[in-house]
């Protein structure tokens, strides 16, 4: 048998100290996960993560240009930590689940603000705010073998060279064991899939020509460019 048309790539993302390729079959994003006001004000009634997804094919490696993207106006940076797995399941125990872990990435959940506000208002899907081309820049996998399980650290960004977001990732709401665990409860997590953790405060807009830096300790850190307008 043969395709009809020629396959799509593989999307993927480079891995720290190997020649190897880790191949990416879905993308996993959690929202409203650095709160630390929430944390103060709901101790123990937490509501359960947000989650939604991306394309594959949205991936930008380190390094990359993102095209200014069509269709928005208000373009914003959302600095996160990424979580690549190499295996999953279903209802995966919280104890368990950071032997799932591959590695970690830093990566950017790239955001049509003006969109999200329309789709949050009118309670419309969110591929047009979230899923669209270009809009998961992640850098280099850093393998949990070399990094260690990773619970505490900082998550930063600069856009042309300022500190914008800057947090610990153990402020976060739901914890990455805890993420992935929610998550095995509505689907099947498998080898491949890699998970955004959510951002911490200090979102903003980006415009052709900034420069993005991400880092986080003890992870290889991106850097991506915002280019002239797509189309
Ligand atoms: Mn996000």
């Amino acid at each position: 048998m043969t395709y009809a048309l020629t396959p799509p790539p593989q999307a993927h993302l480079d891995i720290s100290g190997t020649d190897e390729l880790f191949p990416v079959r879905r993308i996993y994003c959690i929202g409203k996960n650095y709160t630390a006001h929430i944390i103060e004000m709901n101790a123990d009634e937490r509501d359960p993560p947000v989650i939604f997804m991306k394309p594959a094919d949205a991936i930008v490696k380190n390094g990359g240009e993102i095209p200014y993207p069509v269709f928005t106006n208000n373009f914003h940076f959302e600095c996160e930590l990424v979580v690549a797995l190499k295996s999953g399941g279903y209802n995966i125990p919280v104890a368990e689940a950071s032997d799932h872990i591959y590695g970690y990435a830093v990566g950017l959940d790239m955001t049509r603000r003006d969109h999200q506000a329309e789709a949050l208002e009118k309670g419309l899907p969110w591929e047009v705010t979230k899923g669209f081309d270009h809009s998961a820049p992640v850098g280099p996998i850093t393998r949990a073998s070399d990094s260690g399980v990773l619970t505490m650290g900082h998550v930063r960004l600069k856009v042309n060279g300022q500190v914008r977001q800057d947090a610990d990732i153990s402020l976060m709401i739901w914890k990455v064991d805890e993420i992935i665990s929610k998550l095995s409860e509505q689907h099947r997590l498998m080898a491949g899939d890699i998970i955004m953790t959510g951002t911490p405060a200090g979102v903003g807009a980006v415009v052709t020509g900034d420069v993005l830096d991400c880092s986080m300790d003890g992870v290889e850190p991106m850097q991506v460019r915002i280019g002239p307008k797509a189309g």
